[in-house]
């Protein structure tokens, strides 16, 4: 087996936690099968990010450096690492289960005409035939696979958390300038806006009070709000979420839905308004602490997993909640 190469990924210059547990999880591969770990920064000044990532005692890193590269334009990203690989040729292709692994990871593992296996949660070598074993949830999260693929480079994304960050080494890996011939005319997206957004992380609220497919207007979700605001002097940081039809009118932003494809949340109680209790959505808050439900509808799934349950609209349950609240 020839080297393990990871993408990195790093936000203004900083590299990624993920990205250093993934240099972990590539160490400890690479030294069960004797092969060089190795990272590769893509980019068009990375410069200082290679010396960061160097620091961290893996074998080399590579500098993939075009003017194309620059910022994460996924055309040229995948045009630029399907170049490195027929470079390189790693036999195990590690990439964070992020926004880029799982842009860049499906279109590049068709190019080079191999597997890819999403979301792992572990990582190890079958001793046999010295194949990359991966587990990774399936059934919305009720069931683990072991999944192993033959393809080369034997390509994964890996869940965050799945490895300790790596420490700083003493020794500091080998940097090595490579510079990809990448063809303007198969780049596609021409320019990339950044739009300044607030950033939502429901996984760090104390609370979630999230509005279903039963919240009959966007200007509802003032109410939730406003309970929100009621429940944060006791109860820390409140946050309104929803289910995923709420995102698909695009009355919230996808980093506010619960679920499968959204976050997946174990707050000390989770508050579900209109919402029916699929098993999508579930699997996202079902390890909350306390789960109460308000829903008009008494046969509603939500109310088999809720420890409290108010059958009622919520025109009247929410703001009665509020107002009760407020008075103590
Ligand atoms: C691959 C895949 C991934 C998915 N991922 C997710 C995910 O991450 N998150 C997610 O949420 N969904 C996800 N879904 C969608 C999921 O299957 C459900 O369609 C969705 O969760 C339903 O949302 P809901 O409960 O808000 O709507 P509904 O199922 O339509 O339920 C609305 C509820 O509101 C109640 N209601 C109506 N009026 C009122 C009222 N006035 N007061 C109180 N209650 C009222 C109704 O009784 C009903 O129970 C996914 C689906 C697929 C196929």
């Amino acid at each position: 087996m020839s080297e393990i190469l990871l993408l990195v990924e790093a936000k203004d210059g900083i590299l990624d936690k993920k990205t250093l547990e993934l240099m972990r999880g590539a160490k400890g591969l690479g030294s069960q099968l004797g092969v060089e770990a190795n990272a590769v920064v893509v980019g068009s000044q990375t410069a200082q990010l290679a010396e960061s990532a160097a620091s961290f005692g893996l074998d080399k890193v590579y500098r993939l450096e075009h003017p194309l590269l620059e910022g994460f334009n996924a055309d040229a990203w995948v045009g630029g690492l399907e170049w490195l690989c027929g470079q390189v040729k790693p036999g195990i292709f590690l990439m964070s289960h992020s926004f880029v692994g799982k842009e860049v990871g499906p279109r590049l593992a068709c190019r080079l005409n191999t597997g890819l296996t999403t979301d792992c949660l572990n990582l190890r070598v079958d001793p046999e035939d010295g194949l990359l074993v991966r587990t990774k949830p399936i059934y919305g999260g009720n069931a683990i696979a072991t999944v192993k693929c033959e393809g080369v480079p034997q390509m994964v994304t890996v869940r965050k958390n799945a490895f300790e960050p790596i420490d700083e080494a003493q020794t500091r890996s080998a940097i090595v300038d490579m510079a990809p011939g990448i063809a303007e005319s198969s780049i596609r997206v021409k320019t990339i806006q950044t739009v300044e957004q607030e950033v939502v992380e429901l996984d760090k609220a104390n609370v979630v009070i999230s509005g279903g497919r039963g919240i009959e207007a966007k200007e509802d979700f003032e109410m939730l709000e406003a309970l929100a605001a009621a429940l944060s002097g006791s109860h820390g940081n409140v946050m309104v979420g929803c289910s995923r039809p709420v995102v698909d009118k695009c009355w919230m932003s996808s980093d506010r839905q619960v679920g499968l494809t959204g976050t997946i949340i174990s707050p000390d109680a989770y508050i579900a308004v209109g919402i029916s209790g699929a098993i999508q959505h579930l699997v996202g808050m079902i390890r909350s602490k306390k789960i109460v439900a308000i829903n008009t509808d008494p046969g509603c799934n939500m109310f088999k997993v809720a420890d409290y349950g108010v059958v009622g609209d919520y025109r009247d349950i929410v703001p009665a909640l509020v107002k009760k609240l407020e008075e103590r």
